[in-house]
């Protein structure tokens, strides 16, 4: 039977855990367990538009297991939500909390809009409204969202305000990813891309790299893709591409990223709230015709996003959405190292070509795990009154990436095994002792070979 895109993505994601579940010390219960969220909500989302007329959007919020704490994972506001897709993002915050031990189990929520079709107005309502909807289902204690493709920080202001109005009692530990002001965290903002970074740094301690000769190219260039690529380039690495949904930059000699990042970000139409402006509408290269303001610059040659993940580059970093690798352009790849700042880029298939092409695949369950991370500093300095400084925020942040890549980065070497393998068995193994502090089988009939 052929499965919808989309439920492939979760079935995809089962597959994972199955073939982790191999190498890691897992009773069948924590298995079993793990192949269904804990619970899924459907809403239907009123909104009045500013023509007065009536819109009733959809979304949903799925708490996949919450064993080792509350349910933790962002709110996505795109046109192709789907719920398969959703439980697929939840189980992999799952592991993903369990990867950098951090106290949260994994969730995610999405609504089916294309927020860039709507106005300001219109998104508040409609954030708002999505919480209305929620507000029962998560809380500090039980389920905390945060932002993700295309939501921000204004918007889980507005989700925090609107929770806290309808509970009557400022609740800011609700939701992260939030304004400074409103309880926001210092450092949560390149969290994510700083994440990667220290991953990288590691792989350049390991194998003794240069940074002016390693060339980087980066698929997305948003949040994520902005941070990581902007730190590389204070390093020294060369980034020769860049893309966002629109089309991508190549430029051997190397881009200057502070400058990409401007123009990008100077092209926002709709002001703080989105980037509407694509990589090759900026002045880099232009739109095809376009020479305005490249000499600052240098010029670049216009490439497609395909084009960009075959590109001969020594580290590849997808940072955009998932599955962009996959069976039929996973021969092709030609950097040895992937990093996956994006949400599953890749796709179970493309996962056997990159292994037999020896390529290094460092899995989004622990290069993006950055943002969930400083998310948890947020949450903790919420519920305990307390406000950090950015310093103290990327310390502890690093200290917790370096010493996780490098415990799978050894249990790979260990079990012969790819690092998403053993990220996968890092996080079940953690998974797994919770389970079975609440008793399994094991304990309840101790004749069971489970
Ligand atoms: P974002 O909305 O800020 O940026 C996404 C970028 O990808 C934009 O530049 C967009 O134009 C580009 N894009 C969209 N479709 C594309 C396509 N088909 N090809 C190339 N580029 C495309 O989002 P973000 O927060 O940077 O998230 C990017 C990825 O990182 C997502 O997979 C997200 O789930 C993941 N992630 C983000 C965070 C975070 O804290 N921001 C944390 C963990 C994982």
């Amino acid at each position: 039977m052929t499965q919808e895109p989309h439920e492939q993505i979760f079935a995809d994601a089962l597959k994972r855990l199955d073939r982790a579940a191999e190498f890691a010390d897992l009773g069948k219960e924590v298995l079993l367990r793990l192949k269904s969220p804990k619970s899924v909500l459907d809403v239907s989302i009123p909104v009045r538009m500013d023509d007065g007329s009536l819109q009733v959007f959809h979304g949903y919020r799925v708490r996949y297991d919450d064993t080792r704490g509350p349910t933790k994972g962002g709110i996505r506001f795109h046109p192709d939500v789907h719920v398969g897709e959703v439980k697929a993002l939840a189980f992999w915050m799952t592991c993903k909390c369990a990867v950098v031990g951090i106290p949260f189990g994994g969730g995610k929520g999405g609504v089916i809009v294309d927020p860039k079709q709507l106005s300001r107005l219109e998104l508040e309502r409609l954030s708002r409204g999505f919480i209305e909807r929620i507000a029962d289902f998560i809380g500090p204690d039980t389920d905390v969202p945060a932002p993700d493709v295309y939501t921000n920080a204004m918007i889980m202001g507005w989700m925090m305000d609107e929770y806290s109005k309808i509970h009557r009692k400022r609740t800011p530990a609700v939701i992260t990813g939030k304004p400074i002001p409103l309880g926001g965290s210092l450092g949560r903002d390149d969290a994510t891309g700083r994440g990667a970074y220290y991953c990288i740094k590691e792989l350049e301690r390991i194998r003794g790299w240069n940074p002016a000769e390693i060339r980087v190219a980066v698929q997305g260039f948003g949040n994520a893709g902005q941070h990581v690529a902007r730190l590389l380039h204070a390093d020294g690495y060369r980034i020769v591409a860049v893309s966002d949904s629109h089309g991508g930059i190549l430029r051997p000699e190397g881009l200057d990223v502070p400058r990409t990042i401007e123009l990008k970000n100077q092209g926002r139409t709709i002001g703080a709230v989105y980037t509407t402006r694509s990589v090759c509408e900026c002045p880099v290269c232009g739109d095809e015709d376009c020479h305005c303001n490249s000499d600052d610059v240098g010029s670049g040659e216009v490439i497609s996003n395909e084009e960009l993940l075959e590109l001969d580059v020594d580290v590849l970093i997808p940072a955009a959405l998932e599955n962009q690798i996959t069976a039929e352009n996973a021969g092709r790849i030609s950097a040895p190292v992937v990093i996956e700042v994006a949400n599953g880029p890749t796709t179970s298939e493309a996962d056997q070509t990159l292994n037999e092409n020896d390529t290094l695949v460092v899995p989004d369950i622990l290069a993006n795990a950055g943002g969930v991370t400083v998310s948890y500093f947020e949450w903790a300095q919420n519920q305990a009154g307390y406000s950090w400084s950015e310093d103290d925020v990327h310390e502890r942040l690093q200290r917790i990436m370096t010493q996780e890549f490098n415990t799978i980065y050894q249990l790979a070497d260990d079990k012969h095994i790819d690092m998403r393998t053993a990220a996968y068995v890092h996080a079940l193994n953690r998974i797994g002792e919770a389970v079975e502090a609440q008793g399994t089988s094991r304990f309840f009939a101790p004749g069971d070979n489970e």
